[in-house]
């Protein structure tokens, strides 16, 4: 539900994935010579006949569809060109993306790396899906460290082999999200680091507040809903629903509920003679009391979108 926006980071990050992938250094073979070499071979050399190493590793968020729908397209040709029964067309297909899956290895060797380097290159601290659980690393004892963050492959590895390293199709996630709830689902609206993502902007937390309550004076978090809507469209029902948000919100209505006691207790007058009395701007005091951040900062920090969209409902913005 975040977007996760990483163009000033581009350049390393590009600098370093490109010195471990590429590099003959580092690996005892590198991936690219891996891939060149497979290239070589029959069906490989049809189906890659035009796609490099670079462009796989590196296609941008809004290209990635594209790219698996050719991929993928030629390798279902491949498989009808040589054989006529289905069963041993799927086995074609099987087995061209198993050689594939062996060469972008994401498991063992890379996973630790490329998560580590993520991890500090990005500075990453809430899940981009939920924006529910901080993903940082945290120190057990003198030696051990344990780790709440994870890489979700936005395009399945195991259906897209190929697309295992590819630097743009790994999301920072948590657990919860990557594992138990995503898993290999596809998603049918761009990834959180697409050009093209527009869920922080199209769909908000709505404030329903049941019949007895008036003036937004409530007893009781039970009084409170908080479902997620979307203007005017429907492009993110999938993702509410892939991951769960309507339902794990709804066991943080308490975060709502201190809003609204806040707001009957702050109200603007009484800020400015805070104001008047600590000689700190009251929109200051505002942010602090609310918890308010900055729309730039919605991923530091978790609940960040629900308390953004609170405080619309509520004008304190
Ligand atoms: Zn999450």
């Amino acid at each position: 539900m975040i977007k996760l926006d990483y163009k000033l980071d581009k350049q390393i990050l590009e600098c370093l994935y490109e010195r471990m992938l590429f590099s003959t250094k580092l690996n005892k073979m590198s991936v690219k010579k891996n891939f060149d070499k497979l290239k070589e071979k029959y069906p490989y050399n049809i189906i890659f006949f035009d796609i490099s190493f670079s462009e796989i590793i590196f296609v941008e968020p809004e290209k990635t569809r594209c790219l698996i729908n050719t991929i993928e397209l030629r390798i279902i040709e491949q498989s009808k060109v040589k054989f006529k029964e289905m069963k041993k067309k799927k086995k074609f297909i099987y087995e061209a993306k198993g050689e594939l899956k062996k060469i972008f290895k994401y498991e063992n060797k890379f996973q630790s790396f490329i998560s580590e380097f993520f991890e500090k290159e990005l500075e990453t601290r809430t899940c981009y899906f939920c924006n529910i659980h901080y993903v940082n690393e945290y120190k057990v004892d003198e030696k051990e460290y344990k780790n709440e963050f994870t890489l979700d492959h936005y395009y399945d590895k195991g259906s897209y082999p190929y697309l295992a390293l590819s630097l743009y199709n790994l999301i920072p996630s948590c657990y919860v999200c990557n594992s138990k709830l995503k898993k290999s689902i596809e998603l049918d609206v761009f990834a959180p680091n697409s050009e093209d993502f527009d869920f922080h902007k199209r769909v908000k937390f709505k404030l329903h507040l049941s019949k007895n309550c008036k003036d937004l004076n409530i007893k009781s978090k039970a009084d409170i809903k908080i479902p997620l809507k979307e203007n005017y469209s429907n492009k993110y029902e999938k993702y509410i629903e892939v991951f769960k948000l309507n339902e794990r919100y709804e066991a943080h209505k308490d975060i709502v509920f201190e809003m609204l006691q806040n707001a009957e207790l702050y109200p603007e007058s009484r800020l400015k003679e805070l104001q008047d009395l600590t000689g700190i701007p009251y929109q200051q005091i505002k942010k602090d009391i609310f918890n308010l951040i900055d729309d730039a900062d919605l991923s530091k920090q978790p609940f960040s979108k629900l308390i953004r969209d609170m405080s619309d409902e509520l004008g304190l913005r």
